[in-house]
C-alpha cells in the first residue's frame, strides 16, 4: 500500500481498461460532493451531531417515531435536491462503455448512482426514498393511500396503528435478500476492485475488500482520509470521489 503517483494512476487505468470484471464498493463519501453529509466525518458527519442509536435503529424509532420520521424526511429532501457528482458520472459512463463488466455495490441509501446511469446498483443498505411498514400489516398490505388517512406523522395504518418507516437498513437489521451474496460473488470474481468513500467501519460491507484481495484482485481505495480497510489495498488514492474517479475512469 503506497501513496499515489501519476504512474499509479496510469497503471490503474490500464487495469480498468483490460479487466474482465470490475467491482466498485461505495460509501457515504461518494455523495459528499453532491452535498449529502457522511456519517462519520468529524466536522460535517451526522454522527458528530446526532446519536446513531436514536436515529438509525428500530428501538430509536419506536421510542420517538415522529422525531425519527422527521429526521428522515429532511434527509429525503436533501437527496431529492442533490445531483450526481463527477465521480458518479464517471462510473455511470464506464458502465455504459463496458456492458456487463462493472458490478457497483453501494452502502448509500441515496439514488445518485442510479441517476448517473448505474441502474442495476446493488444497494446493501436500502433506499431512503422508499416507505415500508414497521410490522407486516395484514389490514392494509399496500402503502398507497395510507398517508393522511390518520392525522400525524409518521403515516399509520387506519385499522391497526402500524407505522410507516423509511426503507433503509438500521443497525442490527438484515440486509436486503440476496444483496450481500451477489456483492460477495462480484468481489470474489473481479480483477479490479475500487473502494470509494467508505470508512470501512460498517460490516459486512467492509469485508468485501478482503474477499477481493484474497481472491487475487487488484484493490484500490479512493478516500481523502485513511480508512479501516487500507491494509487490504494495493493502492490508496488520497483524494475525493469527484476528483479522482474521472482521472481514473474517463476514456478508459
Ligand atoms: P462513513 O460516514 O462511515 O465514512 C465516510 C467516508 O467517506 C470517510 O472515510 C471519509 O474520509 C470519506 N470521504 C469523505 N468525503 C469524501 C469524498 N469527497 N470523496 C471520497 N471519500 C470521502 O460512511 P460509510 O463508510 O458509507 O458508512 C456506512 C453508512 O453510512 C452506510 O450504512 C450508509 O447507509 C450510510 N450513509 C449513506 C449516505 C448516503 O446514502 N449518501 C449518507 C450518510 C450515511
Amino acid at each position: 500500500m503506497t501513496q499515489h503517483t501519476d504512474r499509479d494512476i496510469a497503471d490503474l487505468r490500464t487495469r480498468l481498461a483490460t479487466a474482465r470484471k470490475v467491482c466498485v464498493l461505495t460509501g457515504a463519501g461518494m455523495s459528499a460532493e453532491s452535498g449529502i453529509p457522511t456519517f462519520r466525518d468529524a466536522q460535517t458527519g451526522y454522527w458528530s451531531r446526532f446519536d446513531p442509536m436514536q436515529l438509525a435503529s428500530e428501538a430509536g424509532f419506536r421510542a420517538d417515531p415522529r422525531m425519527v420520521w422527521d429526521w428522515y424526511a429532511e434527509r429525503r429532501e436533501g437527496v431529492r435536491r442533490a445531483q450526481p457528482n463527477a465521480g458518479h458520472l464517471a462510473l455511470g459512463a464506464y458502465a455504459q462503455r463496458h456492458p456487463g463488466r462493472l458490478t457497483l455495490v453501494t452502502q448509500n441509501v441515496d439514488d445518485l448512482h442510479q441517476r448517473a446511469g448505474n441502474g442495476d446498483t446493488l444497494r446493501l443498505h436500502g433506499d431512503i426514498l422508499l416507505d415500508r411498514w414497521l410490522e407486516r400489516c395484514t389490514h392494509q398490505p399496500s402503502l398507497t393511500d395510507v398517508s393522511g388517512a390518520v392525522p400525524g406523522r409518521p403515516p399509520k395504518c387506519p385499522h391497526c396503528g402500524n407505522l410507516v418507516r423509511p426503507g433503509v437498513v438500521w443497525f442490527g437489521e438484515m440486509l436486503p435478500d440476496g444483496a450481500m451474496e451477489a456483492a460477495q460473488q462480484a468481489a470474489f470474481e473481479c480483477d479490479v476492485m475500487l473502494v470509494v468513500g467508505t470508512s470501512g467501519a460498517v460490516w459486512p460491507a467492509a469485508g468485501l475488500a478482503q474477499v477481493a484481495h484474497e481472491a487475487g484482485a487488484h484493490v484500490a481505495i479512493v478516500n481523502p482520509q485513511p480508512s479501516e480497510i487500507d491494509d487490504q489495498a494495493h493502492l490508496c488514492l488520497r483524494g475525493t470521489a469527484a476528483g479522482v474517479l474521472p482521472r481514473v475512469l474517463d476514456g478508459v
